[in-house]
């Protein structure tokens, strides 16, 4: 059956392009009745953290997206990868290749004087015993070298592109699958030489990857073959491309999935903005799905082979239809988080009913989650102040004479409803003598501070539970 895997290198948080490759294959392995494996590839040592793990780990479960094997770590293998570079060196596949960084800077020198692609050009791949032992004699330390044939034609057929053929000479010569050691020991094994054990070790039966791998592909394949593994399918996926077109990297600001989320993307928006980017739904789907629903739809026909660029309307468009329509308890929820961050006083147990009141109040409004910090400001903080707007309107002729009025029945008044408001503000046309719009707008900066924001009713009943209105009044009017 179906067993796919997500591979990040924990070398900087989760990447967004990272965590639509992950997308990609969880729909596939979902909808194949699959399996979904996490591998951590954690062996460039000097640049991997444990935090970075930690911030993958947490983004991929944040985001939905449960493995079910894993996460399996690459630095923890070292030895399954020594034997298998043993195993190509005993079969003749692989050699131990004595250059010096300086000899390998000569011949790439003359390589491009004479116009040459930089390769290895194979010198070492047939020295005898005597050269052997004589350049060890020196001191030299060795790489490992896997053989490529130069007249080899690697075609492979890609999920996503179709048949992809490469030449066994536009593979820069012998590859280094480990790094310097002696002449008995193997030293780090490297990238391409990992993947491609881990994956047959793992029985990947699809590797799933962004284009920018599809280089490493034909030589992971002549190791599959020199391995005597079973050669995967591949399926190398559309980059994202910031707005100039450009892959999009981690200079275009936003792009790790702790940060969209932190901004107060949901889970459910990211995702499903990330299945987007490069995957378009089948005739009468809806644009808005959730991760199970694009998994029953998933193929890769209808995954795009062009670049899918970033587009934050399109993201902040689904995200907000998500609040928009979330029942009001989960939003609370997700908001009490950004109102605490913002050093906003309550009590999330015992304010409960007054939070999921603002909740509702704002909610069709925002587009992400952090939106609501600064609308509901007004509604958590005593004294907010007057925006300039704000002050204007309280300087218009009447307007104290009209709030001066309400401030009166305010006072009196016990208990506040939609209808006695309604009322109130009737006494404040009256007392001025002016039009009802001109008391709401003012009545709007003398409680918010400012001229604009949500439902003024509501916003008056929410305030009025922690006697916020009477204090702004008096406040406008001093
Ligand atoms: N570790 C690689 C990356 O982070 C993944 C390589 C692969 O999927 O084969 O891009």
């Amino acid at each position: 059956s179906v067993r796919v895997r997500i591979a990040p290198s924990p070398t900087g948080n989760l990447h967004i392009g990272t965590a639509r490759t992950a997308v990609f294959n969880w729909l596939f392995a979902r909808h194949q009745g699959g399996q979904f494996i996490l591998r951590i590839e954690d062996t460039d040592l000097e640049r991997s953290r444990p935090e970075y793990t930690q911030n993958i780990l947490d983004g991929l479960s944040w985001l939905g997206l449960d493995w079910d094997e894993g996460p399996f770590f690459q630095t923890k293998r070292m030895d399954l990868y020594q034997q298998k570079v043993q195993e190509l060196l005993d079969k003749g596949l692989a050699y131990r290749a004595y250059d010096t960084p300086e000899e390998l800077d000569a011949m790439r020198e003359a390589q491009k004087a004479r116009n040459e692609a930089p390769r290895y050009d194979n010198r070492h791949r047939n020295l005898t015993p005597e050269q052997e032992a004589a350049l060890v004699a020196e001191g030299r330390k060795p790489v490992i070298r896997f053989k490529i044939d130069d007249d080899r034609e690697i075609t492979w057929i890609d999920l996503v592109r179709g048949k992809v053929t490469w030449k066994g000479r536009d593979l820069g010569g012998d590859m280094v699958i480990a790094r310097a050691a002696d002449a008995e020991t193997i030293g780090q094994p490297l990238y391409n030489f990992v993947v491609v054990v881990d994956d047959i070790d793992m029985g990947i039966t699809q590797v799933i990857r962004g284009e920018d791998h599809i280089g490493n592909t034909p030589k992971q394949i002549l190791l599959y073959e020199a391995l005597g593994a079973t050669v995967p399918e591949f399926g190398h996926t559309p980059l994202i491309l910031n707005q100039a077109g450009a892959k999009l990297s981690k200079r275009d600001g936003v792009t790790s999935i702790s940060d969209f989320q932190r901004m107060g993307y949901t889970a459910e928006a990211l995702a499903n903005y990330m299945t987007l980017l490069g995957w378009s739904p089948p005739e009468g789907m809806n644009e808005i799905f959730t991760l199970s629903e694009a998994a029953q739809h998933f193929s890769f026909d209808r995954v795009n082979k062009a670049g899918a660029k970033f587009d934050w309307d399109k993201l902040n468009w689904i995200n907000s239809q998500y609040l928009h329509h979330m029942p009001v308890e989960q939003i609370t929820d997700l908001l009490i988080p950004y109102w605490q961050a913002a050093g906003y006083e309550f009590d999330a147990t015992n304010d409960r009913a007054w939070l999921e009141q603002i909740a509702a109040l704002v909610a069709p409004s925002l587009v992400r989650l952090e939106d609501a910090v600064e609308m509901t400001r007004y509604l958590f903080v005593a004294d907010v102040g007057f925006t300039e707007a704000a002050t204007a309107q309280l300087q218009q002729p009447n307007v104290a004479t009209a709030l001066a009025a309400i401030q009166s029945v305010l006072e009196q008044s016990p208990a506040l409803t939609e209808s006695t408001i309604q009322a109130i503000i009737q006494q404040g046309v009256k007392a001025a003598n002016v039009k009802k719009g001109l008391v709401m707008r003012s009545l709007r900066a003398a409680l918010t501070g400012d001229m604009q924001g949500p439902d003024l009713v509501q916003s008056w009943l929410l305030l009025h539970q922690r006697q916020f209105d009477i204090r702004r009044l008096n406040q406008a009017l001093a």
